[in-house]
């Protein structure tokens, strides 16, 4: 796991392919889970049996985004 997983939850949503930090980390897993169950692609507003947790290279590239972003 890399270090952006480790203070991010980040999601990926599969039809559209976006990767949004669902929260900061830490946080407690009963209520990641709760996030989980109740997230919304920020995007295309598919719902959470459409998202899984972004592997390590999305995660880079969504760190990398952030970066560029400032
Ligand atoms: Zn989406």
């Amino acid at each position: 796991m890399s270090e952006v997983q480790r203070k991010h939850f980040l999601v990926s949503c599969k039809p559209c392919g976006h990767v949004w930090s669902l929260t900061p980390l830490p946080m407690p897993m009963m209520e990641v889970a709760n996030l989980v169950k109740h997230a919304r692609c920020p995007k295309c507003e598919s719902g959470s049996d459409r998202h899984f947790m972004a592997g390590e290279a999305q995660a880079a590239a969504w760190a990398q985004q952030l970066e560029a972003r400032g």
